[in-house]
């Protein structure tokens, strides 16, 4: 018994089979939604199901304000 990928809806054959978030993935298909870089399972951060690195999760669904500014004003010489 095999279910689909969850991330391409492809038969996962066991060798190449990933499970994560109670679904069956391709190693190479349990990704970051966002920037698709590969995540370790139970790494990963959830959003609507979808898988996605700390970064994109915080980017996308954290905390309003958490980035705001620009940060290479930051960076900007200290006059004393
Ligand atoms: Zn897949
Ligand atoms: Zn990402």
């Amino acid at each position: 018994m095999s279910n689909p990928c969850a991330g391409c809806n492809k038969t996962v054959y066991f060798a190449e089979r990933l499970v994560a978030m109670n679904k069956d993935w391709h190693k190479v298909c349990f990704k970051c939604a966002d920037c698709k870089q590969t995540l370790t399972p139970g790494k990963q951060s959830v959003h609507e199901n979808k898988p996605y690195c700390k970064t994109c999760y915080g980017r996308n669904f954290g905390p309003k304000g958490y980035s705001s500014g620009n940060p290479s004003a930051v960076n900007s010489y200290v006059s004393k």
